[in-house]
């Protein structure tokens, strides 16, 4: 295997994507020179040992006390809390920065990365919903790449390669229409965790997982792609293609179609975000394309999954919106997640704060944002009577 001759710092480390960002440097021999968790500790040290990092970060205060007693006979720095990660991010020398955190915990590291000057591989596609328009503008003033791991997203990004954005008529970004594809409103009441848990093409967190189920995920992917692409949502088409084979297409204004295809591997979106503009042999296998028995496009139902169009609905709006959407499904799924929750709740019970909490869409500052947040989570406290 070729090596990156590259440098990359991995924030979620002991995540889903954080995971495979490792895979991918220790196929190619990149350096880790940092990388950051939530509060599992004893997997970050396996890692820090493993890739001989200069920098640890965890979020969670006690983790980082635990992890600094057991890293003690090394010269690791150990960085603690939220900011701590955002510290080390300045501090440190990385030439990439995988942020892969979950939720809007992500931004304050997104615009971190951005003030370092270092390209940004963002996983973290939170960071673009709750606050796109302060993360670009302040990418664009620092001339900072911003490199989408999100296979749909990367899958754009490569298509984008045959036209200028003048000629690009729409977006097809497709969807595998997650587990419950094509059941009805009353289907949906019946669903418990494991049912949501089951993806059909990709492994992925626990989060995300349940994210595909609502399709909030790919309403979340449309607000993405305006952000990055600057393409308003209307001209944004969600297609469901259940095989997950091609992960996205751009039209352009002379009807051509352009798609990228492969197995469905986020090592081959983490790779690229990282060799570009270079391409590299391959981490992921080969498709095979006589092994396909055939690839199929469908219509989402907005109707029964109805977080999808509430999330047209809140980038048409902008402002705080889309970060109001994210706070309160933030705070749903995570009930979801503990059985407190029955599944269809959530899209009823984050539409329903979206409502509540719709004058969002005239607040554009930061500032303002993140008071929204923190009243989304609030509010549908209330409703859900946590
Ligand atoms: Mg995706």
């Amino acid at each position: 295997m070729k090596e990156i001759k590259k440098t990359i710092a991995v924030l979620g480390s002991t995540g889903s994507v954080g995971e495979q960002s490792l895979d991918v440097a220790e196929k190619f021999d990149i350096e880790v020179s940092s990388i950051s968790a939530n509060r599992n500790f004893l997997r970050v040290e396996e890692q820090a040992r493993k890739f001989k990092v200069k920098a640890v970060a965890m979020a969670d205060e006690s983790a980082a006390r635990e992890l600094k007693v057991r890293l003690a006979d090394t010269d690791i720095k150990i960085y603690s809390t939220e900011s701590g990660i955002c510290q080390m991010i300045g501090e440190q020398k990385q030439d990439t920065v995988v942020n892969s955190i979950i939720g809007e915990a992500g931004l304050a590291p997104t615009l971190a990365t951005i003030d370092s000057g270092c390209r940004l591989a963002l996983a973290n596609k939170e960071s673009l919903v709750v606050a796109g328009e302060i993360v670009m503008s302040r990418a664009k003033q620092k001339n900072v790449e911003i490199l989408p791991v999100d296979s749909e997203h990367s899958a754009i990004f490569q298509c984008l390669k045959s036209g200028n954005s003048k000629e690009i008529k729409k977006i097809l970004l497709t969807a595998s229409g997650g587990p419950f594809f094509n059941y009805t409103k009353e289907q949906l009441k019946n669903i418990g965790i494991s049912d949501a848990l089951a993806h059909p093409t990709w492994k992925m967190g626990a989060k995300i997982t349940i994210d595909s189920a609502t399709l909030m995920n790919k309403g979340f992917e449309v607000i993405e792609a305006v952000h990055l692409f600057g393409v308003p949502a209307e001209r944004i088409q969600v297609v469901v293609h259940r095989e997950s084979i091609i992960h996205s297409m751009v039209e352009y204004i002379d009807n051509s179609i352009i798609a990228q295809m492969s197995v469905p591997d986020m090592r081959l979106c983490i790779q690229y975000a990282v060799a570009y503009p270079h391409r590299v042999s391959a981490a992921i296998s080969e498709l095979d394309l006589f092994a396909l028995s055939g690839l199929t496009f469908q219509k989402p139902d907005p109707k029964t999954f109805t977080l999808l169009a509430c999330a047209y609905d809140c980038i048409a709006k902008g402002g705080a919106l889309p970060a109001v959407l994210n706070a309160a499904n933030e705070v749903a799924v995570s009930r979801f997640l503990d059985g407190k929750l029955d599944f269809y709740r959530i899209s009823e019970a984050v539409c329903e704060t979206v409502d509540i909490l719709s004058k969002a869409s005239n607040e554009h500052t930061l500032e303002g944002i993140l008071n929204y947040d923190r009243e989304a989570r609030t509010t549908i406290g209330r409703i859900l009577e946590i």
